[in-house]
């Protein structure tokens, strides 16, 4: 019966005290319709499809049934939003339903994004429109297909409700999937009330949760900080490997489960440039592409501010070991992307010579406008040996395609260091430079056909290929290919 395929919830969050968060249930969805629903998701969580399709599956999505275990809520954090503290801030729109266990055992917590309202609001209405919610499930996934951390999506369901934006526009649900959803401005939010018990008992969660080995160290909340920091070094090296930019590094939207998380005005960058911004709220620039790393480092610092009190009695003590966690941050940082980038150079080996090889070619990228993703796939097609006459694919990216000429007589001589056969190297290019990414323009076509005629076939073209970014898709060439100047997408909002 489908009843018996009622996933069943546990919801550990709900046992921490009562100042941790809102019980809260979801608002009445008028008119509540499955639109999207993440079939290979569904089973990676062992859920059942035909459940979720089914009425009842559809009472949980829209957050309208509380399935047996579970206990919505929304989380309260704070949070440094562009530099500056806003001490609450909190589930605004969203609830914590619970967490399922996959059928490896780790807990996944399934969270409602566009749920209603709650006490953490604020000028807010609680809810989603559509394109948004599409643009975060198309994200997400890509990401994830790509191989970076992050959180997932399970479904998008229509409300049936109109949300006022500057224009009405259809009402949607995203169910999110995360191995977390504790945020740097959850600690913040106890720290700034000096709230000592609260700070050891949230360290406690997320060491038990996510860095369990942690539990085991002298000084676990020390060595929880030391985790963080090596999990989001291997993050930002991800993201900066691909061009993404995530657009709103604030310390509310950094997981303690090392994910990505709130896809919100993030893109993925077309022409390489390290000062590019898309984010419309972004004036500064301060989430900039080259600043991300930084901004990282940053953030981390103010969790090592939160964890301070919990590593010894008197915090002064514990200063230099936090200190020497957060400066490790540029190094294991920069090991990261070396790794990632000579990945996508094709060179198997690790030289000394190799970093400055990589900036290089990124500054000559730039000064050049190639294509970030193209730039770098068209590398896995050239032969070992070769020069203008072989690097035509290549060449024609640049402006200048001597520049071209130049990087790759140092490149070959690189790879000829190594023994590595040809078709062996470029089939290692190949899977770690996709051909393809979620281009903005094209995430954009998507949203409009699905929020104008709730047309879904164009999402859907999208995210079959954006679900394997390595293969070349013939068929789907077009949606490799940058934005021409009528189409380029230069600012994106949330
Ligand atoms: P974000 O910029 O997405 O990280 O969100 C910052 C804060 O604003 C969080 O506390 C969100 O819950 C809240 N928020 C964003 N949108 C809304 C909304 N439509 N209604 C209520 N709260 C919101
Ligand atoms: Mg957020
Ligand atoms: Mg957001």
């Amino acid at each position: 019966a489908a009843s018996s395929a009622a996933p069943r919830f546990d919801n550990a969050y709900a046992r921490l005290p009562e100042r941790f968060f809102h019980r809260q249930s979801a608002a009445a969805v008028p008119a509540p319709r499955l639109l999207r629903l993440n079939e290979p998701l569904a089973r990676e969580l062992g859920l059942s499809v035909d459940w979720l399709r089914s009425p009842a599956g559809l009472g949980l999505l829209s957050g309208q049934d509380v399935p047996p275990g579970a206990e919505p809520l929304a989380m309260a954090y704070a949070g440094h939003q562009f530099g500056g503290w806003s001490p609450q801030l909190g589930d605004g729109r969203a609830l914590l339903l619970g967490e399922v266990r996959d059928p490896h055992g780790a807990r996944r917590d399934l969270h409602l994004k566009g749920s209603g309202p709650t006490p953490f609001s604020r000028a807010g209405d609680g809810k989603a429109a559509l394109g948004p919610v599409l643009r975060e499930y198309i994200v997400a996934e890509a990401m994830h297909a790509l191989g970076v951390p992050t959180t997932r999506s399970l479904a998008v369901v229509g409300t049936g409700e109109a949300v006022l934006r500057e224009t009405p526009q259809p009402g949607a649900i995203l169910v999110r999937v995360a191995h977390g959803h504790v945020r740097v401005g959850t600690f913040q939010y106890f720290y700034a009330r000096q709230d000592l018990e609260a700070l050891r008992l949230l360290a406690d969660h997320v060491v038990a949760r996510n860095h369990p080995q942690a539990a085991e160290a002298e000084i676990p909340p020390l060595a929880l900080l030391q985790a963080v920091v090596r999990q989001q070094a291997a993050l930002i090296a991800r993201w900066m490997s691909l061009g993404f930019i995530h657009g709103v590094m604030n310390t509310d939207n950094m997981s303690l489960a090392g994910e990505t998380i709130d896809y919100g005005p993030c893109a993925f960058m077309e022409a390489y440039h390290p000062d590019t911004v898309y984010s419309s709220i972004d004036r500064f620039g301060r989430y900039a592409y080259v600043n991300q790393p930084g901004i990282a480092q940053w953030n981390l610092a103010q969790l090592a501010q939160c964890l301070l009190p919990l590593m010894a009695d008197d915090p002064q003590q514990a200063l230099p070991a936090a200190q020497a966690a957060i400066d490790a941050f540029p190094d294991l940082y920069a090991a990261e992307r070396l790794a990632l980038f000579r990945a996508r150079l094709g060179l198997a080996t690790a030289r000394e010579d190799d970093a400055a090889l990589v900036d290089d070619l990124l500054s000559a990228m730039a000064a050049n406008q190639v294509d970030f993703t193209l730039g770098l796939r068209a590398l896995s097609a050239l032969p070992s040996q070769g020069g203008p006459q072989t690097d035509e694919p290549a060449r024609a990216l640049w402006v200048d395609p001597t520049a071209f000429d130049a990087w790759a007589g140092r490149w070959r001589a690189r790879l000829a260091a190594e023994a590595r056969p040809e078709a062996e190297r470029q089939a290692a290019q190949r899977a770690a430079s996709p051909a393809f990414i979620p281009r903005n323009h094209q995430v954009e076509t998507a949203l409009a056909a699905a929020t104008n005629g709730l047309d879904l076939a164009p999402l859907d073209r999208l995210m079959g290929v954006l679900a394997d970014p390595f293969s070349d898709h013939p068929e789907h060439a077009d949606l490799a290919l940058p934005a021409t100047p009528d189409e380029a997408v230069t600012a994106t909002f949330c």
